[in-house]
């Protein structure tokens, strides 16, 4: 892996045009017992960087807060750089809420709210909570963007202060969400169920890669398995695309979908298709 920071610790801005950006090593300064006393506490998050304008990462405008961590090893994965905690910036809890007060009025005006995403956030669960929690006495929406594999880091409690779950759903077969991931998928569902029983509404994401995640059957169980919930309000179908590409080459990883190109709008309409059919909307 290249160690050369893109930017040095001191200019680098908390904001980012876009999570594309590449950043690396932010944290390289940081001790082991730092990190560990941080993530235990909260007191301070490690961040790729906040995007502000986002119209896609929940209702309405959005202020994203993107967390560097994260346990998948996606195939597909757009922003492998914030695979590592390390790469990611610490923040301390009253900066990451003076970020947010900035905007807060803004958010509310644009029906939008703060969306934590990442990386993985629940890398970091107790931060996440403490920047939901300020959001919430701020009278801020509050969206966690997660692949749910660590939903059991939450009690029932913290969920329901959470006003929406982005749930990144991979895959169904077991072995094939394997292969795509590293990771096993049943956490993940385990973790939507919960929500369900809860009644928490959640919107299901679903990274669509032809050849890869396509399998009619695949999409058919999830679909299913959606609607069963009874709490799954929409499902993005989000096509793959080339944009992550060259961070996966700067950081010297093996990238195995260079021949995969995006997915025709046929196949998207057809994807969709299948959300729909079981009652579900989808886009
Ligand atoms: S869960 Fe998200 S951040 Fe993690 S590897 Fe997969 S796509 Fe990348």
């Amino acid at each position: 892996m290249d160690s050369t920071p893109t930017r040095p610790l001191q200019t680098a801005s908390l904001e980012a045009s876009s999570p594309f950006e590449m950043r690396v090593n932010l944290s390289a300064g940081v001790s082991e017992s730092a990190i560990k006393q941080a993530l235990q506490s909260g007191d301070i998050g490690f961040l790729h960087s906040f995007t502000t304008g986002s119209a896609v990462d929940g209702p309405g405008v959005r202020l994203v807060a993107w967390t560097s961590g994260c346990q998948f090893k996606c195939l597909y994965c757009h922003n492998p750089d914030t695979w590592l905690l390390s790469n990611g910036m610490p923040v301390p809890m009253a900066r990451a809420v003076d970020e947010l007060k900035k905007y807060r009025h803004g958010l509310q005006v644009m029906s939008g709210g703060l969306t934590v995403s990442g990386g993985e956030p629940l890398m970091q669960d107790r931060f996440v909570m403490r920047l939901f929690t300020a959001a919430k006495e701020m009278g801020v929406h509050t969206a966690l963007d997660t692949n749910g594999f660590l939903g059991d880091r939450l009690s029932d409690d913290e969920l329901d202060k959470i006003d929406l779950v982005l749930l990144d759903i991979k895959g169904w077969d077991p072995d094939r969400h394997r292969y795509v991931t590293g990771k096993d998928n049943a956490p993940t569902l385990a973790f939507a169920r919960r929500l369900a029983s809860r009644k928490r509404p959640v919107w299901v994401r679903f990274v669509l890669v032809p050849g890869l995640t396509d399998h009619p059957d695949d999409v058919a169980h999830i679909a299913a398995f959606c609607a069963e919930q009874g709490n799954v309000q929409r499902v993005d179908v989000l096509p793959f695309h080339q944009m992550g590409q060259y961070k996966w080459e700067k950081l010297g990883l093996d990238y195995a979908l260079h021949d995969v190109e995006p997915p025709t709008n046929d196949l998207v309409e057809k994807v969709c298709g299948q959300f729909r059919a079981v009652g579900l909307v989808a886009h």
